[in-house]
């Protein structure tokens, strides 16, 4: 609750609003205990008195009754009947929804078709038409608007609901054996209620403008009762020659209803997990640069090098260091093995290098990134696009989340091949098919016309993989591309791979946490623990003898087909907290070797084709590889 308040006051506007608002209500709750002028006592000698006039401090109306008082309690029932409203009709309107998403089918189809009934008629023409029928009144009034806005919520509410009734937990409390009634009410109202509570939030003011309308047009409130509505349409005839009659309750409505709209808009940010984290804020086209220090110079020679890369969250008050200081360099035709448990840093790491970090909440603050030399850190937009896809390109994780679901893939190929080079559309296509047949997807001229859902897990990794190479890259940063692939598709893309540096020369970072997949492709493996590498050398050799002891536990944690019944070894314990790491080394909290001096002051990366950063390493590198340079 106390996040919630924080979060939404942080939203200065919203604060505002609900300031305003508070200011409102109280006015309006402790009305009747102030000593005003009774609100319908006429006084026709003191007609259109001005404001500030002796006894009237907001003047008078054309028949002489303070409007102070008359403001104060129309404001009372103008948000009564307008909250009024919005309640009957979120409350009715959300079961109508519920019932409909949930049962599905013939009942969906039915309340639907009805509730779109109602809305085929214009919102206030509807609104007129049922207070035609049941008579002028405000509660008739209050029925009419709370009428037409409950098709408004059934539909908002039976979109949720739909979905969230295909979710597995609802599928679960099912196979349970709850019966319908308990699911909506464990399991989907809880899930539905945050988005009935920012629809209402954003709806209140509608309703208490739409009421004043009908009251304006005397189906409201009847005389002498008054609302902010009928206030407004008796002030009517005087507009020119007493227009503070008009002013005075055109106001309240303005402040109402801008109140609650600031209020309603906050509420949904604070209310929405995503909005919260800032997901939905449209990210930079680069990641923001913040150097304290100029570049450092190349460690090591490569087609690709990082050195002393820092990658920070910047969470409010919070600040991760995602990448804490990373160096790695990449030969043409290399394969490099970045390995780590989930959550140290590998993705960030590889981001950063294009400038794909999302910024807000990402800001690279150290070091470089050098691209045959040139450091990309910190380049133009205009320079970071040329290469990105182009020299430098991805493949993701998940290739059904980065393949656009509504084009066939050979579009999007051919689309990837077009923002870089200029050539016509039937040659992208061709070329997108010599793709295909590169990645080994089987049928190509006809697997070109598919759709994304149309294809299995390992087809759609290939036409990212595909799509990677489209521009055929000097480097390629593959992000655990076959973490989601049974075993036999992922030795072929593996293959694929293989056969792609080989033969183009490619480069290849290999993020992974999978030392399997590491000693079948790669060269060398940096080992990555807490933002930071721990350990990197020749693969067979880390294999063989593992220095640090992140990396002994992590070999350990491996099952080995074959070799009879062995105890695997978890590492005990949580990785760290980025935000907080101690000082030292960040594994020590973990360690069994870890000795008091490990937990004091930096540790060095020490070695040179094999580097540690340890200070009781579980193997002694030789001597003479300290001094070789790689
Ligand atoms: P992995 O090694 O599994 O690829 P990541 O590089 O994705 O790990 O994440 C490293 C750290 O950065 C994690 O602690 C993660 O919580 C944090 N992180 C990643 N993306 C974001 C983000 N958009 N906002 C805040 N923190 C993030
Ligand atoms: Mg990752």
């Amino acid at each position: 609750m106390s996040l919630f308040l924080r979060l939404l006051f942080r939203n200065r506007l919203a604060g505002f609003g609900a300031v305003v608002l508070g200011i409102i209500v109280v006015m309006a709750l402790v009305t009747p205990l102030l000593p005003l002028h009774p609100p319908n006592v006429t006084n026709t000698a003191n007609r259109f008195l001005r404001p500030l006039a002796e006894g009237h401090l907001l003047g008078t109306d054309h028949l002489g009754r303070d409007l102070l008082s008359r403001l104060l309690h129309g404001t009372r029932l103008s948000l009564a009947v307008g909250f009024a409203a919005a309640l009957i009709a979120a409350v009715i309107g959300a079961a109508i929804g519920i019932v409909a998403g949930y049962a599905g089918g013939r009942t969906d189809n039915v309340t639907m078709r009805g509730v779109d009934m109602l809305m085929a008629f214009p919102y206030i023409l509807l609104a007129l038409a049922i207070v035609a029928a049941l008579g002028p009144g405000l509660m008739n009034a209050l029925i009419a608007v709370a009428v037409v806005n409950i098709p408004f919520f059934a539909r908002n509410i039976r979109g949720v609901t739909v979905s969230i009734s295909h979710r597995e937990f609802v599928d679960a409390a099912r196979l349970s054996g709850l019966g319908p009634l308990r699911i909506i009410l464990t399991e989907v109202l809880p899930n539905v209620v945050p988005v009935i509570v920012i629809a209402m939030s954003t709806t209140v003011g509608w309703m208490i403008l739409e009421t004043a309308g009908l009251s304006f047009l005397g189906l409201g409130s009847q005389p002498p009762q008054a609302d902010l509505g009928s206030m407004l349409g008796e002030a009517r005839g005087a507009l020119i020659t007493a227009p503070h009659t008009s002013i005075v309750p055109g106001v309240m409505i303005l402040l109402i209803v801008m109140s609650i709209n600031l209020l309603g808009d906050g509420v949904r940010d604070a209310l929405d997990p995503r909005l919260r984290s800032g997901a939905l804020a449209r990210p930079m086209a680069a990641t923001l640069v913040d150097r304290k220090a100029p570049a450092p110079p190349a460690r090591t020679e490569g087609l690709l090098t990082i050195d002393d890369l820092r990658t920070d969250f910047r969470l409010g008050r919070r600040t991760a260091h995602a990448v804490g200081g990373v160096t790695l360099a990449i030969r043409p035709g290399e394969c490099l093995g970045l390995i780590g448990e989930s959550g140290s840093g590998k993705s960030v790491t590889a981001l950063s290098v294009m400038g794909l970090v999302a910024s807000p909440p990402g800001v690279i603050t150290g070091g470089a990134v050098r691209l045959a030399g040139e450091d990309l850190v910190g380049a133009p937009y205009g320079r970071l696009r040329d290469l990105r896809g182009n020299r430098v390109a991805y493949i993701f994780q998940d290739p059904l989340s980065t393949l656009h679901p509504l084009y066939r893939v050979g579009d999007q190929l051919a689309e990837a091949i077009r923002v870089h080079h200029a050539v016509s559309r039937a040659e992208a296509g061709e070329r997108a098919i010599k793709l295909l047949v590169d990645v080994q997807i089987p049928n190509p001229r006809a697997r070109i016309g598919a759709y994304p859902h149309q294809l299995s897990g390992g087809m759609r990794q290939r036409v990212g993989i595909a799509m990677a190479l489209s521009n055929d890259p000097d480097v390629l940063i593959a992000d655990e591309p076959t973490t989601a692939l049974d075993v036999t598709v992922q030795a072929q893309i593996l293959k694929l791979l293989d056969d792609l540096r080989r033969d183009r020369g490619l480069a290849i970072l290999f993020i992974t946490h999978d030392f399997g997949v590491v000693a079948q492709l790669c060269d060398r493996v940096a080992v990555m623990y807490a933002g930071r590498i721990v350990e990197e050398g020749p693969t067979q050799e880390v294999l063989d003898a593992p220095a640090h002891p992140y990396t002994a536990r992590l070999i350990a944690c491996v099952p080995e087909l074959g070799t009879g019944r062995r105890r695997l070894e978890a590492i005990s314990g949580l990785p760290p907290n980025v935000d907080d790491l101690p000082p030292g080394c960040a594994f020590a909290p973990r360690c069994d070797k870890a000795q008091p001096e490990c937990r004091q002051g930096e540790i060095p990366l020490e070695g040179g084709v094999r580097r540690v950063r340890c200070l009781y390493p579980e193997t002694h590198l030789p001597e003479t590889e300290l001094e070789a340079a790689p």
